[in-house]
């Protein structure tokens, strides 16, 4: 079965996203926006779930959510307040920071 969202919702600080294998993820938006796999963000969590990005700088506005989009079908875009929205998070890789951060 492909992996897709049946419904994403952000809830206050996190946001929700519901699969359709019937479990449920939740992220932190700070914990998402630092785990941005675009290039310039760089990285992804290691096999422990540790993520080391030491060239980005962060504000207040970096971890507030103005919108999201969903890309070509496989991916989520998210759209920050700072105004960064390169980060393309692919379904697999939510579910894998989904259960690197429970
Ligand atoms: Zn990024």
């Amino acid at each position: 079965m492909r992996l897709e969202p049946t419904n994403i919702q952000q809830i206050g600080d996190e946001l929700a996203i519901a699969w359709n294998d019937g479990t449920e993820s939740y992220f932190k938006l700070e914990m998402l926006r630092r785990a941005c796999p675009c290039a310039a963000c760089g990285g992804e969590p290691d096999a422990l779930g540790n993520v080391s990005r030491p060239h980005v700088s962060y504000a207040d506005k970096s971890f507030r959510l103005t919108g999201f989009d969903l890309v070509g079908g496989y991916a989520l875009q998210p759209r920050w307040a700072d105004g960064h929205s390169t980060g393309i998070y692919s379904f697999t890789y939510l579910r894998r920071l989904g259960e690197a951060f429970v």
